[in-house]
């Protein structure tokens, strides 16, 4: 069912599809290509190693789903420029793919083959997800701290521990535990309706969070109202807790 009797995946799916897709510039890429690094240097330094040691699946496992994205995502803008016949873009990583496909969803979801893309590009982020290394995942710390007019920067992503983190946007350096800290002031009192929660969490993450995305977490019983006297309402902060243990906006 779509809004659009000629659109093959809804609002919500497109919705959907474009947080996922936005997550692999902001820093998927990044933490596969650390992951496979990690994987070169430690090949380096097996050829010393005493026989018998271990060898490095886990990272092999990283360089496989690196490969199978760039893949995925390569095939489908391909099938999207020979089937809605758009010029093909060149070729590239995985980021210049993803960013694409998010510039071209009405054009996917026109294709019947809307919805079985949305599935392997699914499947695909969710390997490459997997093969990251959990531990080294970054969380959202809060809205970049530069004050310049007209500046509208990402949300900025740190390593768990991490102090401070240069804006990939602007350049300022931002202090992480005085952002972490006035993101927890400003939102940890306040309480939102379902239907307000997605519009303030993308305003507050500096991405889009689809309402869908919150519906889940509440049919789920992932996210419990703080009141239930007339309208829910939810804690802002237990929705970013979610953000970040999902990894991102995935
Ligand atoms: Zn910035």
């Amino acid at each position: 069912m779509t809004e659009v009797d000629d659109l093959f995946l809804s609002r919500a799916d497109r919705r959907a599809l474009s947080d996922r897709l936005r997550q692999i510039p902001i820093w998927l890429t990044t933490e596969l290509d650390t992951a496979i690094c990690r994987e070169v240097a430690m090949s380096e330094s097996a050829a010393v190693r005493a026989p018998g040691e271990t060898p490095l699946v886990f990272n092999d496992r990283a360089s496989q789903a690196a490969h199978h994205l760039l893949d995925t995502l390569g095939y489908w803008v391909e099938e999207i420029c020979t089937l809605a016949n758009l010029d093909w873009p060149g070729s590239g990583r995985a980021d210049h793919y993803a960013k694409w496909l998010d510039w071209h969803l009405i054009d996917l979801a026109k294709l019947p083959e809307g919805q079985r893309a949305h599935r392997d590009i699914d499947q695909a982020i969710n390997r490459a997800i997997a093969a990251v290394d959990k531990a080294k995942q970054p969380e959202f710390a809060g809205p970049c701290q530069s004050d310049l007019q007209g500046v509208a920067c990402d949300g900025v992503y740190v390593r768990p521990g991490q102090l401070h983190k240069t804006c990939d946007g602007c350049g300022i350096r931002c202090d992480v535990q005085q952002m972490q800290q006035q993101m927890r002031d400003e939102i940890s009192t306040r309480l939102y309706p379902a239907h307000e929660l997605a519009s303030a969490l993308s305003i507050v993450t500096r991405q889009p969070v689809a309402y869908e995305r919150v519906r889940n977490w509440i049919r789920r019983g992932r996210l419990i109202p703080a009141t239930t006297v007339g309208e829910p309402r939810f804690y802002m902060s237990d929705a970013i807790d979610l953000i970040n243990r999902q990894g991102g906006a995935a």
